[in-house]
């Protein structure tokens, strides 16, 4: 059977021209980049060419991009390298009700070692209140961290204006933009962002390979100790391959951008009209407006969603139901508990999120699909 893949927000298929970039660094160009003869001189030019690449696709410098593992390692690296050394300075940093795992449960392990965590509400369509975040800026504030955009329902944050608040203030601005590189310009400098996360698996490189921005001018610990690797700040013999399909991968999205989008927010609005049109009692979530392009969250109502998503596995269709992270859990999800989402509706919640290879056919198989299950199901 053929497969329809909407689960864009959970990962995305390694791009060819990715893995072909990649190929040579998994077989005859295997070098250690530290190593000074030719073999490992080559792989450390493809390093450093793939760390421009990056540095490009959010405007800062190359020497500012430092390889991780992935957006989860990124977002450890900053929160618990930048709360413990600035632990005198200062207890306190800020973020919001909405934010990846990777954040809250980051959050969770530093409250017990003293860390005083702000989380902010947000509206129902999952946007934060700048007055909130003004409020809750104390003496003791050393970091804000606050998603680009999120991952279940795609609200995008006013970010640069973030940005300006905790500068005024003189206070570190870290935000994990996973779900929004590729899919959103990013310009580090014009935003006032000193600290950003992002992930390969999400923008058609491998899983397992990442990149944290962290701005020169600011100060942060390792989280993972070891050899010299990335100027001593993420130890590890260098995942060379992953790097340089990294690499790759953001520059496609840079050069593609504006296509890019403009392709996904078509498919998001026909679905999004097509379902209104052929299902009646449906609730979109998150914004119409500030929104990632690729991303639908929908809700029936009366509706059961693994039950649902395990319906439209059996045509093929891969969509998810809250938060790939929170599923075969039947509880809402935090993100559709904070924007008020009512237990009757958020039960029946279907994130679909598209990607470059999906065409408007899809789109309608997608929704002859659900316009059958949910009619089978619905107080079923
Ligand atoms: C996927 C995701 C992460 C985690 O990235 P990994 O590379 O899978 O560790 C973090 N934050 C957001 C918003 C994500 O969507």
């Amino acid at each position: 059977m053929k497969i329809r893949y909407f689960d864009n927000a959970a990962t995305t298929k390694i791009k060819k021209e990715v893995l072909d970039k990649m190929f040579p660094y998994l077989t005859e160009e295997y070098g250690n980049p530290s190593s000074l003869y030719t073999l490992g001189r080559k792989a450390r030019v493809a390093v450093e060419e793939a760390r421009r690449k990056v540095a490009e696709l959010i405007n800062c410098d190359k020497n500012e991009i430092y390889f991780t593992g992935g957006g989860t390692e990124s977002d450890n690296t900053v929160l618990k390298g930048i709360m413990t050394l600035e632990k005198n300075k200062g207890k306190h940093m800020i973020t919001t009700k909405i934010e990846h795992p990777a954040i809250l449960n980051t959050c969770k392990t530093l409250e017990k070692i003293g860390t005083k965590v702000t989380y902010l509400s947000v509206n129902e369509e999952g946007m934060i209140s700048l007055e909130e975040l003004k409020n809750s800026i104390t003496d003791e504030t050393v970091l804000i961290s606050i998603m680009f955009a999120n991952n279940e329902i795609g609200t995008i944050q006013p970010i640069k204006e973030i940005g300006e608040i905790a500068h005024k203030r003189g206070i570190r601005f870290h935000t994990d933009a996973v779900q929004a590189c590729g899919n959103v310009a990013i310009d580090v400098k014009n935003m006032h962002i000193d600290m950003l996360s992002l992930s390969g698996h999400k923008i058609g490189a491998p899983k397992g390979i990442g990149a944290l921005y962290v701005n020169k001018n600011i100060e942060f610990k390792n989280l993972i100790d070891g050899g010299h690797q990335e100027k001593n700040k993420r130890a590890g013999t260098e995942n060379v391959a992953g790097m340089v399909g990294l690499g790759e991968a953001c520059k496609i999205a840079k050069n593609t951008l504006e296509e890019h989008t403009e392709k996904l927010k078509m498919l998001r609005d026909y679905f999004f009209s097509e379902i209104k049109r052929r299902l009646g009692d449906v609730k979109i979530n998150g914004s119409m407006k500030q929104r990632l392009p690729g991303n639908s969250n929908v809700s029936f109502k009366d509706v059961n969603g693994s039950e649902l998503l395990m319906k439209l596995d059996e045509k093929g269709i891969c969509a998810s139901a809250g938060s790939a992270c929170s599923s075969g859990s039947s509880m809402p999800s935090h993100v559709l508990t904070a924007i008020g989402l009512t237990s009757e509706y958020a039960e029946g919640t279907l994130r679909v999120t598209f990607g470059d290879e999906n065409t408007k056919e899809d789109v309608d198989y997608l929704v002859d699909a659900l316009v059958e299950i949910v009619a089978s199901t619905q107080n079923g």
